[in-house]
């Protein structure tokens, strides 16, 4: 599944080292000096850990803006996490060749969303994969699924069975056995709606980081937004690149997050939908986006695209950029990003 995603390591780093910090935010005359405060604390959340960082007036809006981004996460969990099975997703999977599911219109969102994400990246991005997610189960099975078994799968991840009733509410999937897995875009979709509710509470800058998606909004004092360093895919402890965001979401699918060695082979966590086996053409994707659901939809969808058709579809798009790193270790930077990645 989904949203219940055990990364073994960050994809990207939030370069913000306070935990609370009080900073003179400029001299009015000789009296007040208005103070800014920035504060950082993380839970673990959808199997991951949730890092929020938040800047405010003082620390009381700080701490009320940080527990309502937490909640958020929270509450989205309970609602799209298909290990837990009074989620809403759980029941449109156990209802899978039964019936049509009434659903909120949040979790009918998010699926539109999915779907739209599916038709960008040409399948790529395939919400109803849950099968094959299941059967490789990279981290805690390690097994490899053989070929008559990933025949069997097939023809219960294809996407465009997914039956929407928008004026219904409903989500049905028409064959038994079918399930939908929106580990692939949830969490960039939580740290969207998690900003929302700490700007609501007042904060006037923040972070909102699910282990590699991430979402920034406002600036952190004296800089032009939030500094954001990418991993390098096969090296650990280093970064590739550093960037700066500003009002912007970043993701990155990573063949390096979650997987097994098998004779040599890397079998990770990232499905090829044409052949239900790891996507072969990329070691990592970073994408960002004015939207987290954007950028975690197509982290995973360019991920199986490839290097060449993905990094295409990202410079058709506007407000779009990547950093594509391909299966031998070639880096491509889309065209509106070069200017403002920095060296380490
Ligand atoms: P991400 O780290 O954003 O690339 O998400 C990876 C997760 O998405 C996996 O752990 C699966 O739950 C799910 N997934 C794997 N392959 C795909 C795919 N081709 N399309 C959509 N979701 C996928
Ligand atoms: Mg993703």
């Amino acid at each position: 599944m989904a949203l219940d995603i055990r990364k073994s390591c960050s994809s990207l780093i939030i370069l913000v080292r306070c935990f609370v910090v009080v900073v003179a935010a400029g001299c009015v005359g000789t009296h007040s000096v208005p103070q800014v405060t920035v504060s950082k604390r993380a839970q673990m959340h959808m199997g991951t850990l949730v890092t929020i960082t938040v800047v405010s007036s003082d620390s009381s809006t700080g701490n009320v803006a940080t527990q309502a981004g937490f909640d958020e996460i929270k509450r989205l969990e309970q609602l799209l996490s298909t290990w837990r099975s009074d989620s809403e997703l759980s029941r449109v999977n156990a209802e899978a060749g039964r019936f049509p599911v009434k659903v909120s219109q949040e979790t009918l969102d998010l699926v539109v969303r999915s779907l739209e994400m599916a038709q960008l990246t040409h399948g790529g991005f395939n919400i109803a994969l849950g099968p094959a997610v299941e059967a490789w189960n990279v981290m805690d099975q390690q097994q490899i699924p053989n070929d008559k078994e990933l025949q069997r799968l097939r023809p219960l991840v294809n996407w465009t069975h997914i039956r929407i009733d928008k004026e219904a509410g409903t989500i049905f999937l028409p064959h038994e056995g079918m399930r939908l897995d929106v580990g692939g875009i949830g969490k960039g979709y939580a740290a969207d709606r998690a900003v929302e509710k700490m700007k609501q509470a007042g904060a006037t800058g923040g972070v909102v980081a699910l282990s590699g998606d991430i979402k920034t909004f406002g600036v952190l004092p004296d800089r032009k937004g939030f500094p954001v360093g990418i991993r390098h895919p096969r090296q650990e402890d280093s970064l590739l690149t550093l960037v700066e965001l500003k009002e912007e979401a970043i993701s990155t699918a990573g063949d390096y997050e979650r997987f097994f060695e098998r004779d040599g082979v890397r079998y990770h966590h990232i499905l090829d939908p044409q052949t239900l086996l790891p996507a072969r053409g990329c070691q990592s994707v970073t994408i960002i986006a004015k939207e987290g659901i954007v950028a975690d939809g197509l982290d995973t969808g360019i991920f199986v695209l490839g290097p060449e058709s993905g990094m295409a579809l990202v410079e058709r798009l506007s407000d779009v950029e990547a950093i594509i790193v391909d299966n031998e270790g070639k880096i491509t930077v889309s065209s509106g990003l070069r200017h403002r990645l920095r060296v380490p």
